[in-house]
């Protein structure tokens, strides 16, 4: 599983890292960088936007949850819950599903229907994982193996998913994936696998043979050979990187108003968008250009096709309801639900009404 979020004070470290700005009694300066540890998605994140990595992990402003991040958390648990219990003999698909039900994260979902849907592909996975898997297990070494590693004074935190043990007594990484799809030329290429190989070289005292990402939707995993030392010096300078501007308190925004800032929770306060871009982001009424109008009612579109479909869903268990019960209407705590039809016309429709409003 991909270590989502992971960057705080080292245990026993200083509870408040920004204190360490000052001098010390001794009049040493103490680097504002100590005590704090790196993981591969903060690295990513401040290398993405410094001002976004400070908004996270300095000033502890939460974010809004994520659909991806509770469908990701809860299908790796369900995996967790296999590898864990495969000493004893490999677990039955009911107890995997049970397991997975009973671990299912539910904040993040935009609609009922949405947290079905992602819900059933979950279990479709669980389902496809034990059938294909289940008889080839008996090389797991390690599940959820968690590291922290110093990297020229830099710590470094992660947890690996799984680590085999090959034929020839080496290792074989894998970090399972949900979402869209890839193929090996990202393996090749992508730096959390190269972090997990210096860590599991360090920690492990053996040798990598290959690393690999798996697409659980399709069930499909991609393997290459080990990343070369080349690979390994440029992640390990990264890192440095990194560390070196968030020890000299480089947080200055790196705006993509058409990207990812899209899609940023902290628009509203970043310094990036002050004046008319403020208020366009606090009142998207304001447009900047008719590229970014068409991408606003693209998402609008999307949302309001969704929130249709959700809307006949609950208007088909209501009227079921109402037409049992031959009840005219329908008292909620704020709303009221009555039964309509046009004149001349056999159809009916249901529509709500705020309690309290004159008709
Ligand atoms: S809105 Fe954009 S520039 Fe500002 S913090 Fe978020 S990602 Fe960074």
């Amino acid at each position: 599983m991909t270590q989502l979020t992971f960057d705080g004070a080292i245990e026993n470290g200083p509870a408040n890292p920004r204190e360490l700005t000052e001098e010390s009694a001794a009049g040493a300066k103490i680097s504002w960088y100590k005590g704090r540890v790196l993981s591969h998605s903060s690295i990513v994140l401040y290398r993405t936007c410094p001002q976004k990595w400070k908004f996270r992990y300095v000033d502890k402003i939460p974010e809004k949850p994520r659909s991806y991040f509770s469908f990701g958390k809860s299908v790796h648990a369900g995996l967790e819950f296999l590898f864990a219990n495969i000493v004893g003999g490999v677990p039955t698909l009911e107890e995997l599903l049970a397991n997975f039900r009973a671990g299912w994260l539910r904040e993040g979902y935009e609609s009922p229907q949405q947290e079905k849907w992602f819900f059933q592909e979950g279990e479709r996975i669980m389902r496809g994982f034990y059938a294909k898997h289940r008889a080839d297990l008996k090389n797991v070494f390690q599940v959820e193996f968690k590291f922290t590693i110093d990297i020229d004074g830099i710590p470094v935190t992660g947890f690996i998913d799984r680590i085999d043990t090959t034929p020839s007594g080496n290792l074989a990484l894998l970090d399972y994936k949900t979402g869209k799809g890839f193929d090996k030329v990202r393996v090749r290429q992508e730096p959390q696998l190269t972090l997990y190989q210096i860590a599991a070289k360090k920690l492990l005292g053996k040798e990598v043979e290959t690393v690999g990402l798996y697409h659980l939707n399709t069930l499909t995993a991609h393997v290459v050979p080990a990343h070369g030392p080349a690979q390994e010096e440029e992640v390990k300078a990264v890192i440095l990187q990194a560390a070196q501007g968030i020890n000299d308190q480089k947080f200055e925004p790196k705006p993509e108003p058409a990207g990812y800032c899209q899609w940023c929770d902290y628009g509203q306060i970043c310094p990036a968008f002050t004046g008319r871009e403020a208020l366009r982001r606090a009142d998207s009424n304001v447009p900047d250009s008719l590229g970014e109008l068409a991408d606003r009612l693209g998402r609008l579109d999307a949302k309001l096709q969704e929130l249709l479909k959700e809307r006949r869903a609950v208007e088909k268990t209501l009227k079921g309801h109402i037409e049992d019960k031959k009840a005219p209407q329908v008292e909620g705590k704020h709303f009221s639900v009555f039964h309509r039809k046009e004149e001349g016309s056999e159809e009916s429709y249901l529509e709500s009404k705020p309690k309290g409003d004159p008709d």
